[in-house]
Order: C-alpha cells, then structure tokens, then sequence
C-alpha cells in the first residue's frame, strides 16, 4: 500500500463526473487499499478516488455508525458504483470541511438518513444505511463522483480561526 497525493480545487478531476467501475482487477484492490490508507494518515473519516486523482466512482468511509455511543467501533466502508437514495427527506445543517478543499469549513444542508447501494471490493452488491453523520459523510463522497464539492451547497462558506473546533474532513 502506498499513500497518495490528495488533490485540491482547482484540479479539473475534482469537477468531472466519475467514471463507473468496470473491471474488478488488482488495479481496483490497490486503489482501495491506498485510498485508505491516505484517508486514515490525512487524517479523514472519508474520501472519493477524484480526490486522489482517479476519475473512478468508488469511495471509502470509515466511521462509527452509532454517534451516541464513543465506544462504538469505527465501522470501514468501501463502495464501488455507489447509489444514494435519500429515506429521510428532512435536512440538517451541519459543518462540513474536505481534504480537498484546505482551509475552508462550511454549512451545508444533508438529509437525515439514505440508503447507499452499491458493490464491495470484490464486485457484490452492498446496501448501507445510514444515519445523521454517517449520512452526511455519504452524501459528501458521492456528491465527489458527480464533480460537485461542499461549497457548491453550503450555506455559509468561512476560513476557520486557528483555534476554532476541527471539523472531520471528507
Ligand atoms: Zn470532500
């Protein structure tokens, strides 16, 4: 495994549409491996092969599913061809920042619960659901495979004070 570059606005692969998967090859296994590894030394709680250049629809999240609980094991996520279907139509806003987008924290308005269906790693279909954050982190990475970034939706756009809370980026 091997880390990779993060690219950052203005790099044009960040506003292409992403390319679905084809092939479940070696190629695919390294790509997934390196995406997080990157993730996880960057460190992030998700991110889209745009982001490291791969103009490729797969995405990994690595996230506790149940906020409630600080003890909840972090649970990895990596979902090739991802769909979203949004099961809550109702919004929260909540403070977003990307890897891609250093320096920069915004508001942005995400449904409360989806369902992500999609293919794991070795090519069978998965279905997530998700909730609150989780969901949120899945709507940002996916929103990444359509070549739109959290500023095209936020609210509120601002560079944080050296001393204002992180955010987890994605
Ligand atoms: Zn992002």
């Amino acid at each position: 495994m091997s880390l990779r570059e993060i690219v950052t606005i203005p790099n044009p692969v960040l506003r292409r549409k992403a390319h679905p998967v084809t092939k479940f090859d070696d190629e695919l296994q390294v790509l997934i491996a390196d995406m997080i590894e990157t993730m996880r030394v960057a460190p992030g709680v998700g991110l889209a092969a745009p982001q490291v250049g791969i103009s490729q629809r797969v995405i990994v999240v690595e996230y506790t599913t149940n906020e409630e609980d600080e003890t909840a094991p972090k649970k990895l996520f990596a979902v090739v061809n991802p769909e979203i279907k949004i099961t809550d139509e109702e919004t929260e806003t909540g403070v977003e920042g990307c890897l891609s987008l250093p320096g920069l924290l915004g508001e942005v308005d995400r449904s409360l619960a989806v369902i992500v269906k999609g293919l794991n790693r070795q090519g069978k279909p998965v279905r997530i659901k998700a909730q609150g954050w989780l969901a949120r982190i899945f709507q940002h990475e996916i929103d990444h495979l359509e070549g739109v970034v959290f500023t095209d939706k936020a609210s509120k756009i601002w560079k944080p004070e050296a001393d204002e809370a992180l955010v987890d980026n994605v």
